[in-house]
């Protein structure tokens, strides 16, 4: 089972990704959006490093709830309320609980991410950050390792969409081609996950 030391570990792992694919993120959401994502994700995620750090949270479900906030006081753009919502309610579905096992977090995750279909009125194939975590979810079944490949996929899979919400989908069919910047962070949140859990 995981404890509140594996959740840390994760959201340490999280922004280390994005500290080195900042640029990277930046570069797609240049293509079809206002070029901020890496640079959102990087501030939000060093603020959620130092929330941690400064006082870690005793419960898996505090951890996750205390990542969250941290991403929406922190993050204008609309990825900071979208992974913020992800990750609060992911927290708050897993409660109180000292440790939990891989069957209540996929059940947290799943909570998590209906609430950003929520929140943004978005589904899997608008070309959005659902295009990879729902997969990566459904696949969290199968473990941590095809979670990770399932949100690349998934990720890889938005290039041909035409997006329907978001920035990137004032550009209509300009926005097919591109690669969507949530979907390819959301993929490192599930690659941080892999990793830390190997
Ligand atoms: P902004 O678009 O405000 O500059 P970011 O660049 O940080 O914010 O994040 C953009 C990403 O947010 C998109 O690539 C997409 O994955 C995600 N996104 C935007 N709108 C929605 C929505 N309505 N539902 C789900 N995800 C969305
Ligand atoms: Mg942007
Ligand atoms: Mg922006």
């Amino acid at each position: 089972a995981l404890d509140a030391a594996f959740f840390v570990r994760w959201m340490t792992a999280v922004a280390a990704a994005v500290d080195r694919e900042a640029d990277h993120l930046t570069e797609l959401d240049s293509a079809i959006g206002d070029a901020d994502h890496g640079s959102n994700l990087k501030r939000g995620f060093t603020a959620v490093r130092t929330a941690l750090e400064k006082e870690p949270p005793a419960t898996p479900g505090a951890v996750l709830v205390t990542a969250g906030k941290t991403l929406v006081s922190t993050v204008g753009g609309a990825s900071g309320p979208l992974f913020g919502t992800l990750l609060r309610r992911t927290g708050k579905t897993l409660g109180d609980a000292e440790r939990v096992g891989l069957g209540e977090l996929r059940d947290g995750l799943r909570a998590g991410v209906d609430a950003v279909g929520q929140l943004g009125s978005s589904a899997p194939g608008d070309k959005t950050m659902l295009d990879a975590l729902d997969p990566a979810v459904t696949a969290l079944a199968d473990g941590f390792a095809a979670a990770a490949e399932a949100a690349g996929a998934g990720s890889r899979a938005t290039v041909p969409l035409q997006a329907r919400k978001g920035r990137a989908s004032y550009l209509g069919e300009r926005s097919i081609g591109h690669e969507d910047p949530g979907a390819a962070s959301s993929a490192l949140l599930f690659a941080a996950l892999a990793e830390v859990a190997r």
